[in-house]
């Protein structure tokens, strides 16, 4: 008797959830996926680089709402908006003095121009940030800045916070204290002669000075240079340039749900890439991933409970500009929970989820329907993903699946962004922990929207 009634208590909450075996025989079919990467082969092959504003960008837009309206999805849809673009021009780093070198770099986004000859000045060398702002102005001003760090590899990503400070706070640092330009070494864990690029913003007051970064190998050759002690020349050409503003946009598509009163499970990645690579890992992945497992709801035979939105964001690359485009313009409708894949194309490992206190056993499903892919619970705060982060922050609720990040940073910003590093093996793990996640979220008879939601 008394366990019946247990049972019979249970019921209404479970009745409407997606039951265990249904998410588990959705996930385990996903782990045969071929969409998610017939998608990130098509963009990478048929569009190639996409670079935020541009027209390569907005042939993306087209080849998006083609492929997701064949795909069956609802409101497929293009929301423009308008923004800053910035393209690269000739890329040249030679050291004159006292040995001749020449060294592969490329410019930072946002960075300043050179003359068409180049620009030649003596090395100044810094082993941080911080080194460089306790330096005396008068050793800097007139010279090229160079700044390294050591930064590892790690699983989790973290060092990219850590280590990224020459890239994003070098150039403007250098620009005010007078430097002629800077050249960082290449926030990456490679050992090649590929430079990552990445945005950097100059700061306020900060005059736009050229900004480059040097490949990891040839920062290694500057620096065994700089160690001899005698004065390092270097001419360094750079001359991309700011070309006004143009349309960049989001590409939205939707699963519908039969209970609008719940609220938008908000997924997606980002369209833009940077222009070196194809964007195969950054981020043709993450809008391949998210696209495959949404379309394996839609075809579940079961309508979600609440809608899902696809958004292949645009802009995310030079300052995340799609994502705040998004927020702004849908920051009147009710989303449940956001999350995004934008960490490459390996392997889930670990789930973060910041969900309502009342939520509690969509946390615990989440455990059960992931832990068969090796995905095991991490932490109670999550952040949703860079474009998810505008909207996320007005309050909306959260979950991370954590890629293996060993070795993103090898590849990102790199021209060797490219399809061939795709595993496929881990790209429909993705698509399996995505779809699991997907049906338990979107199904959850539990409120998922947070009372703080504003
Ligand atoms: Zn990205």
């Amino acid at each position: 008797m008394k366990n019946l009634l247990l049972l019979a208590a249970a019921l209404p909450a479970f009745a409407f959830a997606a039951p265990a075996d249904d998410t588990a025989k959705l996930r385990d079919a996903a782990l045969n996926d071929t969409l998610a990467l017939e998608i990130v082969e098509g963009l990478t092959t048929e569009v190639g680089p996409r670079l935020a504003g541009t027209e390569a960008e907005a042939r993306a837009r087209n080849w998006a709402m083609k492929r997701l309206k064949a795909l069956g999805f609802a409101n497929v849809r293009i929301e423009t908006f308008d923004m800053p673009v910035w393209v690269r021009g000739a890329e040249k780093a030679f050291i004159t003095v006292p040995f001749g070198q020449e060294l592969k770099v490329t410019a930072l986004g946002n960075s300043g121009a050179t003359p068409e000859t180049g620009l030649s000045a003596e090395i100044v060398a810094f082993d941080s940030v911080d080194a460089l702002k306790a330096a005396d102005p008068a050793k800097v001003r007139g010279k090229i800045v160079y700044i390294t760090h050591r930064m590892t590899r790690t699983q989790d990503g973290s060092s990219y916070g850590q280590f990224g400070a020459p890239r994003r706070a070098g150039p403007s640092l250098a620009s005010k204290m007078g430097a002629a330009a800077i050249v960082v070494r290449s926030i990456g864990t490679d050992h090649s002669r590929s430079p990552h690029t990445g945005v950097q913003t100059w700061a306020d007051g900060a005059t736009p000075i050229p900004a480059g970064a040097l490949s990891t190998v040839d920062a290694d050759l500057l620096e065994r240079v700089v160690a001899r002690g005698k004065p390092v020349t270097m001419t360094l050409t750079l001359t991309p340039r700011q070309t006004g503003i143009h349309q960049s946009g989001n590409v939205i598509a939707e699963v519908l749900g039969s209970d609008p009163a719940a609220g938008i499970v908000l997924i997606g990645g980002h369209l833009d890439s940077w222009d070196l690579g194809t964007g195969a890992i950054d981020d043709g992945a993450g809008v391949a991933i998210t696209t495959a497992a949404a379309k394996r709801i839609m075809e579940s035979g079961r309508k979600p409970k609440r809608t899902i939105r696809l958004v292949w964001f645009g802009a995310e690359e030079v300052g995340l500009f799609g994502g705040i485009a998004y927020a702004k313009s849908h920051a009147g409708e009710r989303h449940a929970v956001a999350s995004e894949s934008d960490f490459g194309a390996d392997r889930v490992w670990r789930f973060d989820a910041a969900l309502p206190p009342e939520a509690k056993a969509v946390t615990e499903r989440l455990k059960l329907a992931l832990a068969p892919l090796g995905i095991a619970k991490g932490l109670d705060v999550a952040e949703g993903g860079p474009d998810m982060g505008p909207i996320v922050t007005t309050g909306v609720s959260a979950v991370d699946l954590q890629q293996d990040g060993t070795r993103y940073f090898d590849l990102h910003h790199t021209p060797e962004d490219t399809f061939d590093k795709i595993d496929p093996v881990q790209l429909r793990q993705n698509v399996a922990a995505w779809t699991a996640m997907l049906d338990v979220l979107a199904n959850a008879p539990e409120n998922l929207i947070k009372s703080t939601s504003k």
